[in-house]
């Protein structure tokens, strides 16, 4: 009782809302449902687009909460709030003034893959995002629970959304675009133990049935069921840290926003996370609990990459754990200990916690807990995230059967900017997977769908070193202005600036060109080999491993000064020019591919064209937008590709 009531109150306090939000009108452009992190950067990316936008969310109070792990950013990760940032996003600019910890994780590998990543002061990350979405035009912010969608039937099988219901006797919500974030709140249910009730997270309940009910029944959607978990909250005066091996962050923290030249915390002011490590103990307390604790028991996927500590010693009997105690915020007396998400009794949980040394009188704040919620199978989107069978219904996040809050950041932003757009009548746009993370994971969800909640990891992304963190403003700030129009007049201009600046430096690098001998003499250096022949450029130069730009610039100043400001960007470009030069050639194959549309109501089943049962039936459920798409199936064969290319060009 006394642990459900804690969970009830919430993992810590919040600050209250300002009174007064209400919907100002009947009718709007684009509502999106839930205050989350899709739903947010959703909110704020339709206003930017121009339409009038409601956001409407079940507690004012926890827009922009984290609800599991107090970081943002990571491998993969990092890339998706690059992204959002160059699209004019929140969360990297959030990420900047709530950080108390940065690292860029990966450093051993290239550039490419290294994942700019932030331990966060939970508060202050939610009150960047709450402040943030006050002072956006055209956006009005509302406490209230959606209890159904209202929808119209345009003809068998296709629906148009036309607004929402909320709960109470309040009158319906008109819209032309409806976006749902729910997160983990669709039939939210949360497992302790034994002990199993209705909620979407800690303190708060769950998505209304009736949500559910208009997706299954009225719209036919397919929807699954997914897991996830949380650890218990630890008191951070009660643990013995000299036990533990102190994880310093980076000496200049790398800011995840292009806006941004420093974070707000710091250097000298972030704190440390600790390393411990789980031993026998923890796995006997994990196998004499496990009668205990039904949400192990059940069938439905959890996060792979990020497991339960019970399912990490189900899976790897006898082997000792990494886990992270991460701090919750600057004057928070709370550790996150990631690794140890756990769903046994909270009795059970303190006598695991106690089997590591550094933990062995620790105290309990509040106890890990798992959830399972419905997600909709994601191969029922169009690559603008609106459902292919319902006009103006767009789904982000969680709700997709996505994991973390970058992934859901970047779909939500996605759905935002399309929903707009549907609203305003412009057409739907689709970012490539040659193009940006964005596009990878909106690929891979819409064409292969999910069995098991999505995470981004570099190795997804084919073409990765283009698509890196240090050039996500070059790839999409500039098209974000110009041609999706959610990207500010400010952002746009320092884009430009930087990107002239860039093309100035490399036409000066290119053209200073000197013989091996003489750049050994001018940068004191001896990597050159000797026996290099021929001239070398200064670009060439850079290629090498330990010589810099600032090097270079020391050397040649009166060329080279100027463009001191990139000097990390021209080392990371002239390193990977050669390689990216060859994913080029291959980016223009995909481009074609991508270029040659399926129309949506091709009969696949009776298709004039050789392709065998199992593929017409791969392609009539999934219902692929582009030849590109079609090629990324599970299932589909090199054969069944060529016939569908010979097809689609014929009728072209
Ligand atoms: P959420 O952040 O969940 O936001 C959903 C929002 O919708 C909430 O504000 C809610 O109030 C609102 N809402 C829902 N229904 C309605 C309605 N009918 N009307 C109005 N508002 C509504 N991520 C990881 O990467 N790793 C993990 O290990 C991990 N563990 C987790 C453990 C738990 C217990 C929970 C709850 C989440 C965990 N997450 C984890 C997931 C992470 O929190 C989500 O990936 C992320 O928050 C998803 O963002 P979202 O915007 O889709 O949904």
């Amino acid at each position: 009782r006394k642990w459900w009531s804690s969970l009830r109150n919430g993992l810590s306090r919040v600050s209250r809302a300002p009174a007064g939000y209400r919907a100002i009108h009947r009718r709007y452009d684009v509502i999106v449902v839930g205050g989350g992190h899709a739903g947010t950067e959703a909110a704020a990316a339709a206003a930017r687009v121009g339409a009038e936008t409601l956001l409407v969310t079940q507690k004012i109070d926890t827009i922009g909460a984290l609800s599991c792990n107090p970081s943002l950013g990571g491998v993969g990760k990092g890339q998706l709030v690059r992204e959002v940032d160059a699209l004019d996003g929140l969360c990297g600019r959030a990420g900047d003034r709530a950080g108390i910890h940065f690292s860029v994780l990966n450093r051993s590998k290239g550039p490419a893959v290294w994942g700019p990543r932030a331990q966060l002061d939970r508060q202050r990350y939610r009150d960047f995002i709450q402040a943030e979405l006050l002072a956006t035009p055209r956006l009005e912010v509302m406490e209230g629970s959606v209890e159904e969608l209202l929808v119209e039937e345009e003809r068998p099988g296709r629906h148009r959304v036309t607004g929402i219901r909320l709960a109470g006797h309040a009158p319906p919500l008109e819209a032309s675009s409806v976006i749902l974030t729910t997160g983990t709140f669709l039939s939210g249910f949360l497992f302790l133990g034994q002990t199993s009730s209705p909620g979407g997270r800690i303190g708060d309940p769950p998505s209304s049935s009736g949500l559910s009910r208009t997706l299954k029944e009225t719209l036919g959607l397919q929807v699954g069921r997914l897991r996830t978990g949380t650890p218990p909250r630890i008191l951070k005066d009660s643990v013995d840290l000299t036990l533990a091996t102190l994880h310093p962050p980076d000496q200049h923290p790398t800011p995840f926003s292009f806006l941004n030249t420093h974070t707000h915390c710091k250097p000298e002011e972030q704190l440390p996370c600790y390393l411990v490590r789980t031993t026998p103990g923890v796995d006997r307390v994990v196998m004499e609990s496990l009668d205990d604790n039904s949400h192990i028991q059940e069938d439905t996927k959890g996060p792979r990459y990020c497991p339960s500590i019970e399912s990490r010693v189900l899976r790897f009997p006898g082997r000792s754990h990494q886990v992270w105690l991460e701090p919750e915020g600057m004057t928070s007396n709370l550790l996150y200990p990631q690794g140890l998400s756990m769903t046994m009794p909270p009795d059970m949980q303190l006598r695991l916690l106690r089997q590591i040394p550094a933990l062995h009188r620790v105290e309990i704040s509040t106890p890990g807990y798992g959830v399972q919620y419905d997600y909709v199978c994601p191969t029922q989107l169009c690559p603008s995230l609106q459902v292919k069978t319902t006009q103006g219904l767009f789904l982000a996040g969680q709700i997709n059967g996505t994991t973390g809050y970058e992934e859901a950041a970047a779909q939500g932003l996605w759905a935002g900017v399309n929903a707009a757009r549907s609203a305003l009548a412009a057409p739907l746009l689709a970012l490539s997977r040659t193009e940006s993370y964005i596009g990878v994971l909106i690929d891979d969800l819409v064409t292969r769908g999910v069995t098991e909640p999505y995470r981004m990891f570099t190795s997804r992304a084919e073409f990765r070193t283009l698509l890196r963190p240090d050039n996500a403003d070059l790839r999409l700030t500039l098209k974000g202005f110009e041609e999706v129009g959610c990207v500010s007049a400010q952002r746009y201009n320092e884009a430009v600036r930087v990107k002239e600046g860039l093309e100035e430096a490399f036409s000066t690098l290119g053209s200073l060109s000197r013989s091996p001998r003489d750049w050994r003499k001018t940068l004191e250096t001896s990597s050159i080999s000797q026996n290099k022949g021929g001239t070398l450029t200064a670009t060439e130069l850079l290629q090498y491993n330990d010589i810099t730009y600032d090097d270079l610039a020391a050397a040649l100043p009166e060329s080279l000064a100027p463009f001191l400001e990139f000097s990390q960007r021209l080392k990371i470009e002239a390193v990977y020019r050669p390689h990216c030069e060859l994913q080029k050639k291959e980016i223009q194959r995909i481009e074609r591919e991508e270029g040659m549309y399926l129309s949506p109501d091709l009969d696949y089943l009776s298709l004039p064209v050789s392709l065998s049962n199992e593929v017409r039936e791969i392609l009539d459920r999934v219902r692929p937008t582009t030849l590109g798409a079609a090629t990324r199936l599970p299932g589909m064969t090199p054969a069944a590709i060529v016939h569908l290319l010979n097809f689609v060009t014929q009728k072209n």
